[in-house]
């Protein structure tokens, strides 16, 4: 029997516990004239004659129009449809200038909600609303003083309608939000830019990179090469000191400014580079080596492509001459190493006479380009190499020819969560015909997680009450507590 009871008890409660909808929402304005709606007595009696005779007197001097709703529950529709659809029904504000506020209460979920006309929006912003919630409504909701933070929220409401100057001091402190900005963007750049470069600096640590590495690794290209501290100087301590000097500088759109700063700043590093590979073309035209101009050109071309994409102006025609400028070099008129003779570059089917087989191979094959140039007094000739980086033909490690080519790739031992697995490759050479077996490892897999999320508002149009007709945008801004 107790059971009984108590299973009628819970079958009931959520109807004695009652969810308004937009159309059972009773619109006091029809019934007495009161601005406020407060069905589940959560104000008080003297809290809705104070908003009133506020309300009154707003209406009277500025014809702005609030309607306050208080309820206990809107059984869980969303508070920014609910609202819209209740200043679309009730239509709050005047119909000439949408000059309206619906300020919903929900006390199930702690919510509060500004809902704003179109007329309104200029002087109550979304971050203004959202500021006279968190300062004035939020603290006392927080202690259950509904009747103090509807009071103290709606009479800074009243101020900003009424009073443009107070309207700047909430700007005021709305540009304080400036520093949330600010922080928002170092934390950008510590989260993402940061790692980058500092990985790009260990990397170059490792591969001992740098002009001042103990024993340098080997490179054609010295003159590319920084020392460590040019290296941190240019691509960190100065883009620190920019987003530095731009947080002193007090700007409002810190977080704006910070990355054009950035991108102004890293585009004219590529100045820098572009200087350092000046230097490196110098010394090789002086030489005469055409063939490692055109092989220099060629190993920066992807990363030229890159920058072009990056920063269009200037790099993307810049790419464009690099392209241009790497045909030049490659026909460039060069003489014979042995009697200094002029040479010239033969065409593609002449040229084919002077290669090995392995050489006609890779030409086949496109894995290696080559240029065939002769001596017009001695008729020595000189076969220069253009390996394409992008073939699948990698360089066989039997005849050294860039003629090898992976035949299979099998699994050995799948990857698990918990080890690493293993694979094997085959790879078989087009020239000498030799096979190579090697294994790789397979990463541990791991657990990714996804996370779907949806909003959505709608408005339908209808009017009626005793409101003005004035509609909403969905402008405005809600707090939780
Ligand atoms: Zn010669
Ligand atoms: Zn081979």
């Amino acid at each position: 029997m107790k059971y009984i009871l108590l299973s009628l008890f819970f079958l009931l409660a959520p109807t004695l516990y009652a969810q308004w909808t937009v159309e059972s929402v009773p619109n006091q304005k029809l019934v007495n004239g009161s601005y406020v709606s407060n069905p589940d007595g959560i104000l008080t009696e003297a809290t809705t004659a104070n908003l009133d005779a506020l309300l009154k007197s707003l209406e009277d001097s500025t014809t702005v129009q609030v309607a306050v709703v208080a309820v206990n529950s809107i059984g869980g529709v969303d508070i920014f449809s609910f609202s819209q659809d209740l200043f679309t029904h009730w239509g709050v504000g005047q119909k000439t200038n949408d000059n309206g506020l619906l300020i919903l209460l929900v006390e199930d979920t702690h919510t509060i909600r500004f809902h704003t006309g179109y007329g309104l929006e200029g002087v109550l912003t979304d971050a203004r609303c959202k500021r006279i919630q968190q300062e004035y409504m939020v603290p006392l909701f927080k202690e259950g003083d509904y009747n103090g933070g509807m009071l103290a929220g709606i009479e800074a409401v009243v101020k900003v309608i009424n009073d443009p100057a107070y309207a700047d001091e909430l700007e005021a402190e709305e540009t304080n939000n400036a520093v949330g900005d600010y922080a928002g963007a170092v934390a950008f750049l510590c989260f993402f830019v940061l790692p980058v470069l500092l990985v790009s600096f260990v990397i170059k640590l490792v591969n001992k990179s740098f002009s001042n590495s103990k024993n340098p690794s080997h490179t054609d290209y010295p003159e590319m090469r920084v020392t460590k501290l040019a290296w941190v100087a240019e691509f960190l301590l100065a883009p620190a000191l920019i987003v530095a000097l731009i947080g002193v500088s007090g700007t409002d759109q810190p977080f704006i400014i910070a990355m054009l700063g950035l991108y102004l700043y890293f585009l004219i590093t590529l100045l820098h580079r572009q200087w350092r590979m000046k230097r490196v073309m110098r010394r090789l035209v002086k030489d005469g080596d055409y063939h490692g101009v055109v092989g220099f050109l060629r190993s920066n071309q992807v990363y030229w492509f890159f920058m072009g994409l990056i920063f269009p102006l200037p790099f993307l025609p810049y790419f464009f001459y690099h392209l241009v400028r790497k045909r030049r070099y490659r026909n460039h008129p060069r003489t014979c190493a042995g009697c200094q003779g002029n040479m010239i570059k033969l065409d593609e089917k002449a040229d084919d006479a002077y290669l090995s087989k392995a050489q006609l191979i890779e030409e086949n094959i496109r894995s290696v380009d080559y240029d065939v140039w002769q001596c017009t007094a001695c008729q020595n000739t000189e076969a220069w190499n253009y390996p394409n980086r992008s073939s699948r033909y990698k360089n066989c490690s039997y005849c050294g020819s860039q003629t090898s080519y992976l035949i299979s790739r099998k699994t050995l031992r799948a990857a698990t969560y918990s080890s690493s697995g293993q694979g094997e490759e085959i790879y078989g050479c087009v020239h000498c015909g030799k096979r190579k077996r090697s294994t790789y490892s397979i990463a541990r897999l791991e657990r990714s997680s996804s996370s779907s999320s949806s909003s959505g508002g709608s408005s339908s149009s209808s009017s009626g009450g005793s409101w003005g007709g004035g509609s909403s945008g969905g402008g405005g801004a809600s707090s939780s507590w």
